[in-house]
């Protein structure tokens, strides 16, 4: 079989989303850009072909908008059959929100970290080296804010979530950390956003984590909480 008679892997992604009962739509993706020296390979640029693209490879495609979010999978498989490459993707709220953190700890310091303070932390996904994206309960809006080691945004309605495998500008790959059905209900947003403006820098996250606290990735905080909640 060749690579061009392969099932998109997003394809499936998105029919196992949807089957889930999350609605999903397909995103523009990064595709090579122009090269800057001839013969060269040229940086990633969004499929949508503007060259001053706002949100590239994190927008519907198409005409389509979130709205047309669905869990139908003959639309799915029409939109992945026309674009194998598109991003697989949900809108945020109403039925999931999205807290994203870049720092440049080990995911599960920080993991552990949030536990130590009784917060648990749900299903999340390794966007790229620095950042990470915890999926949250809906509600809220729209905020960023810097902090003093990297910064922390919550997206509000409208926002696109880009579920694995889709691909970001960067030309990283996400993937799960904790998938959704293994982590829990999602958590609350706010206390989870609030938590994180407060979040130290990876020397002092290294040096303030037990190990007990760093193994609960795989967990989310759930287990042995007590042993390591020192608040
Ligand atoms: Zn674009």
């Amino acid at each position: 079989m060749t690579a061009a008679e392969e099932p998109s892997p997003r394809l499936a992604a998105a029919l196992h989303y949807a089957a889930a009962g999350i609605p999903v739509l397909a995103s523009h993706f990064p595709v090579a850009g122009r090269p800057r020296v001839a013969g060269e390979q040229g940086p990633l640029a969004c499929s949508c072909g503007s060259a001053t693209c706002p949100m590239p490879a994190r927008h519907p495609i198409w005409a389509v908008t979130t709205d047309d979010a669905t869990t139908d999978p003959d639309e799915l498989v029409r939109w992945w059959v026309g674009i194998p490459d598109a991003g697989v993707a949900t809108a945020a709220g109403p039925a999931l929100g999205m807290v994203e953190l870049c720092h440049r700890a080990p995911v599960d310091l920080i993991v552990g970290w949030l536990a130590m303070r009784g917060i648990r932390t749900g299903p999340l996904i390794a966007a790229g080296r620095a950042h990470h994206q915890f999926l949250v309960a809906p509600g809220g809006g729209w905020s960023f804010r810097m902090i003093e080691h990297g910064s922390v945004l919550r997206l509000g309605s409208g926002g696109l979530i880009l579920l694995p495998p889709s691909r970001l500008i960067d030309g990283a790959r996400t993937r799960w950390l904790r998938p959704l059905g293994t982590a829990g209900p999602p958590p609350s947003g706010d206390r989870l956003f609030r938590a994180l403006l407060r979040l130290p820098g990876a020397v002092e996250l290294a040096g303030s984590v037990p190990p007990e606290a760093v193994k609960l990735l795989s967990t989310g905080g759930e287990a042995s909480r007590s042993a390591v909640n020192q608040d």
